[in-house]
Parts: structure tokens; sequence; C-alpha cells
């Protein structure tokens, strides 16, 4: 790190380790909040973490008279992980990285590259499980106003945003990157962010929790679509039931009609659906999109029924209406004008509805941050940046963000996914560019390095970290990551 006095006469320090070149006074910090004037002496503020893992937090164990080359320990493999959180930011990116560390692992000379990388080319992907409709795909997603993101298409039971990129961090007002980085930072760090949907919902976000839309906690995503519903369900209500619908925004299934219901001769109800009919027993369109019942805009389920076939049709024929998530049921029976009146549910069919509500997981939102580490930061790990690409794409090189592992998209690049709630608290940073700051870390074997044109006269061994970090024990469930140390 270069420290230039700029102004001798305010005891300033320049920091250099972000294109912003903050000045900074004694005790003060710098635009970020990362760096900060101690005595005249450039600090990073955080500390560099380090993690150590132990049985009860899921190391490896070793099996009951293991191998003759057991050396003791109880945990297998690597037991401290370097990150790269609290190790700083070399810039520009030709230098060296912040911490090149070599270890012993099995025998073999391993080093891993840790540093906080700076992406202006960032997002996260949310996933919020909820039938509840959030807005059109496409439509903008805002924090405090501003345009951070859009709604992306749907998953298996689950709502999905695309949120930040380098459009919104750098194409559009000031104002609209910095409330950008604000709300990607803050959705990394696992705190909770309200998010707007343009012609849609509000929904309060957090990593590992559940989502509040319009100001209601989901307690639970679906248990499938409606047909699959029926499908699973099928043989539970055969003998108790004579119809069953599945209100399902998507695909509402209709237990007389369907294949199950069929395989099971289930007699036709003359039950007549609105909406498009897909195959038999699945109807497409049956509503509007909502927050009403399985993710439509209905409150009364009997507004997607028409008039029930007086050919086939009898009075007495019962009636069950259940949600995908079993949140919404009611149960009907029909008059002698083969009209649907609800009823008291039997207690059989309380318990099938039950069945569906257990069937059901936690709602919960996840954030993936998802940035692109084939750029320039590749410098400060080797001088011949293609050949990190090429190390990790040949599995030489393992890639980590806070020590927890990445999935790597195929294709050019540097390109990986992390699971913000497998990362240590606050990972996240940013600075006023503005870009995130996320740590990240190469492992490869120490000749691997060498050979990709690693920075080798910068090699530290493991003790040299140790006096000045935070040791903390391996934080998560996830897997653990092999990597030196
Ligand atoms: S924003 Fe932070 S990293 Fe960038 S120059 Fe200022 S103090 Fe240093």
């Amino acid at each position: 790190m270069v420290i230039e006095p700029a102004d001798a006469s305010a005891d300033k320090i320049r920091c250099d380790a972000c294109p912003v070149m903050c000045y900074i006074k004694p005790g003060a910090a710098g635009a970020c909040d990362r760096y900060a004037n101690h005595n005249g002496e450039l600090v990073r503020v955080d500390p560099h973490i380090i993690l150590e893992r132990t049985v009860s937090h899921g190391g490896r164990l070793v099996p009951f008279q293991a191998s003759g080359d057991w050396d003791g320990k109880i945990v297998q493999g690597p037991s401290t992980i370097v990150t790269a959180i609290g190790a700083g930011t070399t810039y520009p990116d030709y230098k060296p990285a912040p911490f090149i560390v070599s270890s012993e692992v099995d025998g073999v000379d391993m080093v891993t590259v840790v540093t906080e990388g700076i992406f202006s080319y960032c997002g996260v992907k949310v996933k919020i499980d909820t039938d509840r409709y959030l807005g059109p795909e496409t439509a903008t997603v805002r924090a405090q106003g501003e345009a951070v993101g859009h709604v992306t298409t749907s998953e298996y039971g689950s709502q999905m945003l695309s949120l930040g990129g380098v459009h919104h961090l750098t194409g559009g007002s000031k104002k609209e990157g910095r409330v950008t980085c604000d709300t990607l930072m803050d959705l990394s760090n696992c705190r909770p962010v309200e998010l707007s949907i343009d012609g849609g919902s509000t929904v309060l976000v957090q990593a590992g929790h559940a989502p509040v839309v319009n100001g209601i906690r989901e307690e639970r995503m679906r248990v499938g679509c409606g047909s699959a519903t029926i499908g699973m369900f099928a043989k539970q209500w055969q003998g108790k039931i004579d119809e069953v619908v599945v209100v399902d925004d998507h695909i509402t299934g209709v237990l007389s009609e369907h294949q199950a219901g069929k395989q099971l001769d289930i007699p036709d109800t003359g039950i007549k659906m609105k909406g498009r009919r897909s195959t038999p027993g699945r109807y497409f369109q049956v509503a509007e999109p909502g927050t009403g019942w399985g993710g439509t805009n209905i409150s009364d389920p009997l507004a997607i029924l028409g008039p029930f076939d007086a050919k086939t049709a009898r009075p007495g024929t019962t009636l069950l209406m259940v949600s995908t998530t079993g949140e919404h049921a009611a149960y009907y029976e029909l008059d002698d004008g083969l009209r649907p009146i609800e009823k008291e549910m039997p207690a059989n069919l309380k318990q099938s509805v039950e069945r569906i509500q257990e069937n059901c997981e936690p709602a919960l939102c996840t954030v993936l941050f998802m940035a692109g580490a084939g750029g320039s930061l590749r410098a400060g790990v080797t001088e011949n940046p293609v050949r990190l690409t090429r190390s990790v794409k040949d599995a030489l090189t393992r890639v980590t963000s806070g020590g927890a592992a990445v999935y790597v998209w195929p294709g050019g690049g540097i390109t990986y996914m992390v699971d913000v709630t497998q990362m240590p608290a606050n990972a996240f940073g940013y600075v006023p560019t503005p870009a995130l700051v996320a740590p990240i870390e190469f492992t490869m074997k120490l000749s691997d390095y060498a050979a990709l044109g690693g920075h080798m006269d910068y090699v530290r061994p493991l003790s040299s970290l140790k006096d000045n970090a935070e040791i903390l024990a391996w934080p998560k469930k996830g897997p653990i990551p092999e990597q030196g140390g």
C-alpha cells in the first residue's frame, strides 16, 4: 500500500486501494469506511478473517480405525481457511493481491491468493419462496424509489428477481447507482431490504428469512403446482370426496378429470372450469395473478367455476377447493339447483389439507451474489491473467468467496455465484465509484501457481498472518471448500 502525504499541513494520507483515491484525515475513515488514517498509517478497518473448521461446524470425520497414515487429528483435510474478508484491495490491478499465502495440505504445497475484489459487474439473484404475485416479468424493481433491477422468470414455487448489474450501477443517475450499490450490499450482508415492484407488490427481502409481501409474512412455499398436488394426494382423497380443485395461478388441477383421478376410477362430476384447458384436469389462466388463492387474485374460489353440467352432476356432490399451500381451503356440497354451498369441512378432509401444509417447506428468501472475476483482478494473481481463467476451468484452481464454495459458470471469464448465507457476517463492502467489494480467494498447488505466472516473490507462510487476523470457527453447515491452510 502506498501512503502519500498529500497535504502535509493537514497530515492527510492518500488511500490508493481503489480509483477514488481518498485523502484521509488523521482519525478519520475514507469514503467507503474500509480504510482509515490511524496515526498517519493507512489501515484496513475490519479485521482479516481466517476460518478454522471444527467437528461441531461440519468438519469431515476420519473413520474409526482409519488407515495407518492417520495423523491423529479428528478432522481430516485443511483446518484453516484463509478468506479475503478484511484482506484489503490492491489497485491498480497489476499489483500483487494483498495476501498470497502458502501452506501444506496432505503433504502438498498449496497457495491461496486472496483479495477483496471491486466489482462493477455484479448483482444478486433473489429467490423468493411465495405463490403471491410480486409483479409482471421484466417489471422494474425499486429500492428507495430508484430502479435497481427487474422481475425475471419465476421458478417452481418461487418468484425471482435480478438486481444490480453494471447498467444500474453505472448507466443511470448518480442516485440510482448509489442506491443500487447500497441495496446489493445490504442484501449480500443478509440485511433486510424493502423492494417495490412496478405494477405489483412491495416485498421485504432478507437472505435466510421469510419474505414479507405487502406487509404479510409468507409462511410456506407451495407443495407443487395444482396439477402436481392432485397427482400427489389423489389417493388420499379417494373415497372421501367427489371432487377436488387445487387452485393455482399457473396450473389449476381438477381431480375427476386429471390422469390421477382417471387411474383411480374417480367418476366425472360435471364440474366446469374457467380458464384455458391444457391437458385433462389441468387448466391455465383460471384467474388473474395476485395475492389471493394459489397466487391468483381471487378470494372466492367459486369465481373460477362455471355452472355444473346438469347431465352429469347430482345434488349432494361434495367438492374440496384448496390452494397449493393449503393456506386456503373450503368445502362445498351441491344443492338441488347444483349450486355449491359451503359447509363445515369434515375432519378427514381437514387432515388432507393439513397434509398439504405439512409438505410445504418454510418460505425463505435466498440471495446469490453474482460477479465477474474474470477481468482485471486476475492480474493481482498472475502476470498472465488468462492463465488463471484456464486454471479455474481446468479445475486446477478452486474459487471461494469468504471461504464459501462458489459456482463458476461455464463459458468465458470467471463468472461466479455464491450463497451469501454461507459467508461470514458483513463480508461485503463498497466503494463509491460505485461498486461492490466482495472477498474472493483462489487456491491451487504452489507448483501450478508458479506455472501460471504467479507473483512468487510475494508468497508468504500462513503463520505470518495469524497474529493479525481474527480467527472464526467455520460458520456454516454447507460444504467446506478444499483450500490450503
Ligand atoms: S473509497 Fe475506500 S478504498 Fe477507495 S480510496 Fe477511499 S478509502 Fe480507499
